[in-house]
């Protein structure tokens, strides 16, 4: 490989995997950090760290120049931007390339074509790939009338929107003009663009993604799909493979399938891609959505089923090697979930929860995969993400994924920050998510009052708690009580029992 030492510009869980490939692989990591991040776990696990600048993402991570000054003084001859930040951003990739560096990712002219939604439905349709009907404004257009003809509901999108933001749902004319100012605003202050445009909102949609890659050499293949539908506003939190929807209805996968890699090659695509599609399920209509041109935060999910790794095989292809397999070659085993284990509080509204991680664990088991960004003593900034870790669970089939899921949440450990752990739990428990019915409501329509089970735990848990640590303690300097030294082993273990400290606490007390 032409790769030698790989800068990573970008943080959290995402920076941690990366570091990961390079360790596999045998390349130097080099990672970039800001003040906030100064010792975060992907800065500690890298061969070197650079700092970029100060805790707000505009004066470090999306800091072009200084990434790049940062991959020059470290001597990087590749840079791999994540997700998020910088990674959709073309002329990000189009300086690294003019610094005389490899870009991990697609040609900038691949990431622009893509980058405008408007602009990516008009490519889709010429190359024969379905989008959802809908309306964009060449300039001073009258959406009113557009939205009738399309027919209510219709949904205001951002042209250059991402992470479910800049989109309204108008069910009415009345509330055309209201929706579009909103998101018009919303889409100028987050994206930097004003641009919205109308899309027929399919009421009742599943999310289902392919996974595409291309190489320098013209070959592009599809992983198969991820179905996404379990969402909080447009934002998904569990993804899933093979999507319950097409496995009932396979020609439906081979048609969409057939569509992605249209839709990758019309664009000249290489490297790791998404093509985003909704389907109706009633109608098995399916429509073009958007192109991420990037690697996914799900992308787990996919290797999971196929045994491959997406981003040693990004790096192979940024280096210039052909994909090292044809689609023929592609097969998929088993069932795989992805859980998005965030800090934030769902019983205040989702509000994203900050502060030190006084502890962390995750689960290990056979068939799971826990792709975290922090350890114990980290601290969650309110600058940055959420996102804490993704729990990835697989199995022989969806019964045995789920059940391993369910299982490895039980025995994920957070304290210091609040986490949608509980959330997630109470969506695998519902029987419609069970079922492999759910679609994209499925959150407002079952869990939208949802509350987690609050008031202190029961005495009962406190006193069987109390007891197993002092076991626990007792057990670990297991003496056997015999004449010799027993009586030593047991009064050596007195000192942790709670019945012996004298530090006032009193069950069922103050
Ligand atoms: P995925 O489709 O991979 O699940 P998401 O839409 O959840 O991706 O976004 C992944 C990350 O990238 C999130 O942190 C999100 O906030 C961020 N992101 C996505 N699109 C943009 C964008 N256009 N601008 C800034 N950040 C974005
Ligand atoms: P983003 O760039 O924010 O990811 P997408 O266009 O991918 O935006 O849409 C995000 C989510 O919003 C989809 O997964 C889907 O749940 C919902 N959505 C988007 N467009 C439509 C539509 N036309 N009808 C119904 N739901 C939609
Ligand atoms: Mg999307």
């Amino acid at each position: 490989m032409s790769i030698r030492t790989l800068l990573i510009a970008n943080r959290g869980e995402i920076a941690v995997r990366v570091i990961r490939a390079c360790r596999e692989l045998g390349l130097r990591a080099v990672a970039v950090y800001s003040e906030a991040d100064a010792g975060a776990l992907h800065s500690r696990l890298a061969d070197a760290a650079v700092l970029i600048g100060p805790p707000p993402p505009a004066e470090s991570y999306l800091r072009s120049d200084r990434l790049i000054e940062a991959a020059r003084a470290a001597g990087a001859d590749a840079v791999h931007p994540g997700y998020g930040f910088l990674a959709e951003n073309a002329d990000f990739a189009e300086a690294v390339r003019v610094a005389g560096l490899i870009f991990v990712g697609p040609p900038a002219r691949a990431i622009r074509e893509m980058g405008s939604k408007t602009r990516a439905r008009v490519l889709m349709q010429r190359a024969g790939v379905p989008v959802v009907p809908g309306y964009h404004a060449a300039a001073s257009a009258d959406f009113a009338e557009a939205a009738g003809s399309i027919g209510y509901p219709v949904l205001v999108k951002a042209a250059g929107g991402g992470g479910g933001r800049g989109m309204r749902v108008v069910r009415t004319a009345a509330d055309l003009l209201a929706a579009l100012a909103a998101a018009a605003q919303e889409a100028a202050s987050a994206f930097g663009d004003a641009t919205v445009f109308l899309e027929k909102y399919i009421e009742r949609a599943r999310h289902v993604e392919f996974q595409v890659f291309g190489d320098a050499h013209g070959n592009v293949v599809h992983l198969f799909e991820r179905e996404c539908s379990i969402q909080r506003r447009h934002q998904k939190i569990i993804e899933e493979a093979p999507s319950p929807l097409l496995a009932a209805h396979p020609d439906l996968r081979t048609r969409m399938a057939e569509a992605a890699v249209a839709a990758a090659r019309a664009v000249g695509y290489q490297n790791a891609g998404t093509i985003e599609f909704i389907v109706d399920p009633d109608t098995l209509e399916f429509y073009f959505l958007e192109m991420n041109t990037r690697l996914q935060v799900e992308h787990p999910v996919t290797e999971m089923l196929t045994g491959l790794d997406l981003v040693h095989l990004q790096l192979r292809v940024a280096s210039g090697e052909p994909l090292p397999f044809s689609q023929a070659d592609v097969t998929v085993r088993g069932h795989a979930l992805e859980c998005r284990v965030y800090a934030e509080d769902p019983a205040n509204e989702f509000y994203p929860s900050i502060g030190p991680l006084l502890k962390v664990a995750a689960p290990a088991g056979p068939g799971l995969r826990v792709d975290c960004g922090y350890e114990t003593g980290d601290a969650v900034s309110q600058h940055y993400d959420a996102l804490l870790a993704k729990v990835i669970a697989a199995g022989a089939d969806r019964l045995e994924a789920m059940a391993r899921m369910q299982a490895a949440l039980a025995r994920c450990a957070v304290l210091g920050v609040a986490t949608n752990l509980a959330f997630l739990r109470a969506v695998l428990a519902h029987p419609n998510f069970q079922s492999g019915a759910a679609t994209t409501q499925f959150i407002s329509t079952y869990l939208a009052g949802w509350q987690p089970p609050s008031g202190p735990p029961p005495i009962a848990a406190l006193i069987a708690a109390a007891v197993a640590e002092y076991r626990g303690q007792a057990g670990a300097s297991a003496q056997p009580e015999t004449a010799a030294n027993g009586t030593g082993a047991a009064r050596d273990s007195d000192r942790f029992s709670p019945w012996q400290q004298a530090d006032g606490f009193r069950i069922g007390g103050r």
